[in-house]
Order: structure tokens, then C-alpha cells, then sequence
């Protein structure tokens, strides 16, 4: 018997990562960062240069790279090709990339193949935006994590002011119900929670306390 998949759906700075990785470390399964495949693969098409995104080159360009992801939360690797772009990719211009080439079908073909194949064996808390939707539609258990607009950027702009980026709060804001809105009226596995999703609103509530509820659904009753 193969161990469960566990999907993780939500917008920007609604506490995905954080939950995916404390979920996995308390019931030992590995966490999976599908967000940084996509960034990984914007920062790959923009080392090649191109910028406006070239249509007919771009299926070339995603078949020849190799993304690999080590670890998870503070200890994350993300290497494209080999080489380490685990702070590079954070980058806003690169976030943006990201949800342009995301919307693409050849892009999300090749992702959610990678993505289906690391989950082949189970034993996995899976984050994004089409976890439950598309790439998982088969998991036992889904949660959709959401928050105020305005929560989500004051996480996001500490997150990279403690990164050493300089960013200004109202234009991460700005950045990220932007790139919300994309994601969500794309045509192509948009971000929407799937039909048997939890839905929690993390704007309130403390890290301790979405844990315990998560971990309450997955095993009721046990502490
Ligand atoms: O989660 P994160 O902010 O790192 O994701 C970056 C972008 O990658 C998102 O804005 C979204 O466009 C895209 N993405 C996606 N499907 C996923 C994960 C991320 O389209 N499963």
C-alpha cells in the first residue's frame, strides 16, 4: 500500500510553504514546493535571454532543462541545469515570469509529468495552485489555504526584506493581487479550491493553530 498524498492549494503568502513543510516533518513524508519548478523554469528561460517570450522557441528551451529540488522551508535548494538559483528565483521579476509561463500548456505539461512522477510513491504534502485540481485529483486529502490580500503581502514582505531583498509593501501588495488575479482567470488548471477541499483562512489564525487543524483531519481524534 502506497502512503497518501496530501495537496496544499492557495494564493500567495497564505502560509502554503510553512504548512507543507511542518505537515511533512510531523508525519514524516517529504514536501513538495511546485512553486519553485515554475520559478525555476521562468529563471531558466530568462538566463537564455528571452524576453518578450518567444512561442515557438520555448518548448526547446523547457525539454533541455533539469530541475531539481533538495530540501524544503529555510534549508530548500532549487538547482536548474546543476546550478543553485535558490535566492535568484524569489526575485519579483522572476515571481512574475513565473505566472506568465504558467499559464502555458507546454510549461504545465512538463511540470505537473515531474510533479505526478515525484508522487508516484506516496508519502507526499504537495503545495501550488492546481494540487488538488489537476496534478493530484486523486489524493486523500485536500486543503485550500486563504487569507486577506493585505495579511498575505505583510507575510510575503518580511519574508524577502529577510532575505536581504529591498522591497516596498505596498508594491509586493500590488505584485500579488496582480498575479493573483492571472492565476486565477487562467484558462488552464487555475487557482481555485478542489470540490473536497478544506478551506481554512489562515488571516487570523497562528501557524500552531492551522497545524493542529490540518493534523486533526488527517488523523481525528489523535494529538
Ligand atoms: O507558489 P509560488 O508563489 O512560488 O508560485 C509561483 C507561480 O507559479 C504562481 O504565481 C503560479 O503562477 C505558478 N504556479 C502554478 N501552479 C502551481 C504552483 C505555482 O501555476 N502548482
Amino acid at each position: 500500500m502506497t502512503k497518501p498524498i496530501i495537496t496544499i492549494d492557495g494564493p500567495a503568502g497564505s502560509g502554503k510553504s510553512t504548512l507543507c513543510r511542518l505537515l511533512a516533518r510531523a508525519l514524516g513524508y517529504e514536501c513538495l514546493d511546485t512553486g519553485a519548478m515554475y520559478r525555476a523554469m521562468a529563471w531558466h528561460v530568462r538566463e537564455q535571454g528571452s524576453d518578450p517570450l518567444p512561442a515557438e522557441a520555448l518548448p526547446a528551451m523547457i525539454g533541455q532543462v533539469e530541475i531539481e529540488i533538495q530540501g524544503s522551508g529555510e534549508n530548500q535548494r532549487v538547482l536548474v541545469n546543476g546550478r543553485d538559483v535558490s535566492r535568484e528565483i524569489r526575485r519579483p521579476e522572476i515571481t512574475q515570469l513565473a505566472s506568465d509561463l504558467s499559464a502555458r500548456a507546454e510549461v504545465r505539461q512538463v511540470l505537473t509529468e515531474q510533479q505526478r512522477r515525484l508522487g508516484t510513491r506516496g508519502g507526499l504534502v504537495a503545495e501550488g495552485r492546481d494540487m488538488g485540481t489537476v496534478v493530484f485529483p486523486q489524493a486523500e486529502i485536500k486543503f485550500y489555504l486563504q487569507a486577506d490580500l493585505r495579511v498575505r503581502a505583510a507575510r510575503r514582505w518580511r519574508e524577502l526584506v529577510q532575505a536581504g531583498h529591498e522591497v516596498i509593501l505596498d508594491e509586493v501588495e500590488e505584485d500579488m493581487a496582480h498575479r493573483d488575479r492571472q492565476d486565477s482567470q487562467r484558462a488552464l488548471a487555475p487557482l481555485r479550491p478542489a470540490a473536497e477541499a478544506e478551506i481554512i483562512d489562515t488571516s487570523r489564525l497562528t501557524i500552531e493553530a492551522v497545524l493542529a487543524r490540518m493534523l486533526d483531519r488527517i488523523r481525528p481524534g489523535k494529538k
